[in-house]
């Protein structure tokens, strides 16, 4: 499918993949194995600017949008979404901070995060508050010139080798939510600690911990927007950001489809490749085909959020549920096409599946985002 890409978008694809090839493959299993964080790969990305594709130029990005990013993501997940995933998080803790911060905000951390010195994540899942965000039990109270956070999240990406947190807590518990409120929190602000990091079934080069804070001051300075906009923000951030999931689920299914074609090109039984076997071929086609359509539903979603459309939730969840799904079932049958050694660790095909499945939880499940749909649906007047 051609997808018409300007220079700038033909050049971050060919970096991003020109690294992935070359920094990752040869670690991928290693990273995956120790579950360490890729600082190495990080800074290569780094070197290249990439960190900074979606940061305006003003600010010392590339100036690219949604689209771009979403080009890395893919091109990174195609060979470890697990990197890619550390990769994208980078945004996620940017957004809120590029469209609701104030211009000091922005001059003094964009230009860090888009040089890949700072690494910024995004927190607002909580023990008793997962598809049900309002359910958030940290606060930020106004006192001595500032905001004293008190509470816990937990499951945040890259928590703890991130400098800078964008962190969602109620500034007053009587709103709800509409008493929620959005901060920037740097790393080794006293009163803010890590807790336990987390052993995952896939994605494991990207680090998931739990972030504390206890009697954590932040000056008033830090709040993005203002006091009760927290809720607003972070729907509006994640329905920006929910492409680059899609990407990710790309990424990781068009790497299962080249590995599957190539395996069952030079697998031989009954004395012939399996791929000539009608029912390899129809798995092939399936995969092919879920591929492609879940590419051009995410690369359209992302082209209408930087057009400027005002409200894309409902497209961004589909591409999202769309291409995690296919994700899903792309790498599952590439298992499948391997036969037992897909089942084997010495092959990246498991551990695609592994990686896989987080698309389909995170930033949303797909079940709330099909409720997000349905209700989208509804307000145009569908059903
Ligand atoms: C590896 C990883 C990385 C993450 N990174 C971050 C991060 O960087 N920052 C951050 O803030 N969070 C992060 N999260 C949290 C993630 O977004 C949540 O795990 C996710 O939103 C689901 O919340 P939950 O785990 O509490 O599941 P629950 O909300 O408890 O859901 C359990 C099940 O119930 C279903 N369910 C719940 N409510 C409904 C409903 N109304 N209708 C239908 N079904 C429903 C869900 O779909 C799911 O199947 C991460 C999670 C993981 C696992």
């Amino acid at each position: 499918m051609e997808y018409f890409l300007n220079d700038l978008q033909k050049t971050v694809k060919q970096m991003a993949r020109t690294i992935a090839e070359e920094k990752i493959l040869p670690v991928r299993a290693e990273l995956d194995e120790k579950e360490e964080f890729p600082w190495t790969i990080i800074k290569d990305l780094a070197d290249t600017d990439l960190l900074g594709v979606f940061i305006p130029e003003e600010y010392g990005g590339l100036g690219g949008g949604c689209f771009e990013l979403c080009l890395v993501i893919e091109e990174l997940s195609r060979v470890c979404a697990g990197v890619a995933v550390s990769y994208a998080v980078n945004s996620l803790g940017s957004f809120t901070l590029l469209e609701y911060g104030r211009q000091e905000q922005k001059r003094k951390y964009l230009p860090d995060i888009a040089s890949g010195k700072r690494l910024a994540a995004f927190a607002i899942t909580e023990e008793t508050a997962g598809s049900d965000v309002s359910a958030i039990k940290t606060t930020a109270i106004r006192k001595d010139g500032g905001y004293l956070i008190n509470g816990a999240k937990q499951f945040i990406t890259n928590g703890g080798e991130a400098d800078i947190y964008t962190i969602i807590a109620l500034t007053d518990k009587e709103r709800g939510i509409r008493g929620a409120s959005a901060f920037l929190v740097e790393k080794n602000t006293p009163g803010f600690s890590f807790g336990r990091k987390e052993k995952k079934l896939g994605i494991r080069a990207s680090v998931t911990r739990e972030l504390v804070f206890e009697d954590c001051l932040v000056p008033e300075e830090n709040i993005i927007g203002r006091e009760g906009m927290g809720f607003a923000m972070a729907l509006r951030l994640f329905d920006r950001s929910r492409p680059g999931i899609g990407a990710q689920a790309v990424g990781l299914a068009q790497g299962a489809l080249e590995a599957a074609v190539d395996y069952a090109k030079k697998r031989i039984q009954f004395g012939q490749p399996i791929v000539s076997f009608q029912a390899v071929g129809h798995m092939l086609a399936n995969m092919a085909a879920d591929v492609e359509a879940a590419r051009a539903l995410v690369y359209s979603t992302a082209r209408t959020i930087d057009s400027g459309a005002k409200n894309f939730s409902m497209e961004s969840a589909m591409a999202k549920v769309f291409a995690s799904d296919a994700a899903m079932r792309v790498t599952t049958d590439a298992v499948q096409i391997f036969g037992g050694l897909g089942y084997m660790r010495d092959y990246p095909i498991e551990k695609m599946m592994r990686d896989a499945k987080i698309t389909q939880i995170y930033e949303g499940t797909n079940q709330i985002l099909r409720n997000v749909i349905t209700s989208e649906l509804r307000k145009k007047k569908v059903f």
